[in-house]
């Protein structure tokens, strides 16, 4: 482990990044995720998860009423 990777890390951490639960996929090491960005803090692996719509804005549409 680097340790600009860990600096990385615990920066990452820091602007609210997550462990990711799931192991890296390379090397079995820890994850941090943030914005659907996980970044391996063992190799250095950085992967785009997908990122679920947390909150979908609901808009209305406009609908035009004809009126007289
Ligand atoms: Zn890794």
């Amino acid at each position: 482990m680097s340790k600009e990777l860990t600096k990385k890390a615990v920066e990452m951490l820091l602007r609210g990044a997550t462990l990711l639960s799931d192991p890296c996929p390379y090397c079995k090491g820890v994850r941090v995720i943030k914005d659907g960005h996980a970044l391996c803090v063992s190799c250095g692996k950085e992967d785009m998860q997908k990122v679920l719509p947390k909150d979908k804005e609901k808009s209305e549409p406009e609908t035009p009423l004809a009126k007289f």
